[in-house]
């Protein structure tokens, strides 16, 4: 499919030069027509936003030869990202793979509403649900959270989800047993430091600028531990164990790796997209691997084959076509 298309255009090219024709006609044809794309990532202090330039970055050197102008919008996270997709006013977003997985099979905030067109391209870094506290808070452990002002998460937000899994687990309610807040995780490191609220949580890869934001200010800081894991892990295929490595925030005052559990950022996209685009993408990045694995260093441990795991909705035809070319899948 798409060498029939590349092998067209250049043969329409070759004609059209090849002619005597009228000069605007000539270069009408020879003027490629832009697809402009759209990626929808989370808060500008996340990693999801970088994320989503370092995609744009390397695909828009290859402006001339694709035609692809892609430009990064920051938007709630991942729910949002999905339903965005899904009404056409985003060509691609980021979006955790529990996210995926629950719009794919209509679980959660999509329940029995099957997002059938979703489509994953591939997956990203992992992430972790991490959850700050003040020092002063006295919360050491995620029971300690009842009845303090804990940030969950904006409703647009994938990490929402996650708080309310992790409490559950630990048998406290969102929305009986804490003064809940809802509010973007770009904010909530303003507010722990203004003391209005005493935690927050995020899902997000490190290191990430919300919680260096966090870290260091005034008011001290830890990284709280979730260890109630072993059931949420058994329960949803999405979750895996995982931890904040000591020393990425020398302002917060853990001395130990914080256990907690994780997802993955996923690259997703809509069946509506045309396969040349999701090709020309997934192309890029692979074939520019090592140069995107120094956009951020949350990307230290992807490898190509890591970047095929954790995709629940059906893969994008059109990075098939790329995945099947480069002998990554069968
Ligand atoms: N995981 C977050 C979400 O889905 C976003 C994290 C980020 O922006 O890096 O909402």
């Amino acid at each position: 499919m798409k060498k029939w298309f590349f092998l067209s255009a250049a043969l329409l090219l070759t004609l059209s030069v090849g002619c005597s024709q009228p000069a605007e006609e000539t270069s009408a044809t020879k003027e490629k027509k832009t697809t402009f794309i759209t990626i929808g990532t989370g808060g500008i202090t996340g990693v999801y936003y970088p994320t989503g330039g370092a995609i744009a970055r390397i695909v828009n050197k290859k402006r001339e030869e694709y035609g692809i102008r892609a430009t990064v919008e920051s938007t709630g996270g991942s729910v949002f990202n999905v339903n965005a997709i899904m009404a056409g006013d985003l060509e691609f977003g980021i979006v955790q793979s529990d996210r995926q997985f629950q719009a794919v099979n209509g679980l959660k905030e999509w329940e029995y509403k099957p997002q059938k067109d979703l489509r994953a391209v591939f997956s990203i870094h992992p992430e972790s649900v991490t959850l700050l506290a003040a020092v002063d808070s006295g919360i050491k452990s995620i029971s300690d959270l009842k009845g303090k002002r804990v940030n969950i998460g904006n409703p647009g937000s994938g990490q929402r989800g996650n708080a309310i899994d992790a409490l559950e687990a630990a048998g406290i309610s969102w929305q009986k047993d804490l003064k809940a807040e809802s509010v973007k995780a770009a904010e909530a490191p303003g507010l722990l430091q203004d003391e209005r609220i005493d935690a927050f949580f995020y899902t997000v890869g490190h290191p990430s600028g919300a919680f260096k934001e966090a870290t260091s200010g005034r008011r001290k800081t830890q990284f709280v531990s979730i260890t109630e894991t072993d059931a949420l892990v058994q329960k949803y295929p999405y979750y895996a164990k995982s931890y904040i490595p000591k020393g990425l925030y020398p302002g917060a005052t853990n001395t130990q790796d914080t256990p907690t559990f994780g997802v993955k950022a996923t690259f997703c996209t809509s069946a509506k997209v045309s396969d040349q685009v999701v090709y020309a993408m997934v192309k890029e990045i692979f074939e520019n691997f090592e140069e995107f694995k120094k956009l951020h260093p949350a990307y230290q441990v992807l490898t190509k084959k890591s970047m095929l795991e954790g995709l629940s909705a059906p893969i994008h035809p059109g990075a098939m076509m790329y995945y099947k070319e480069a002998g990554l899948m069968k």
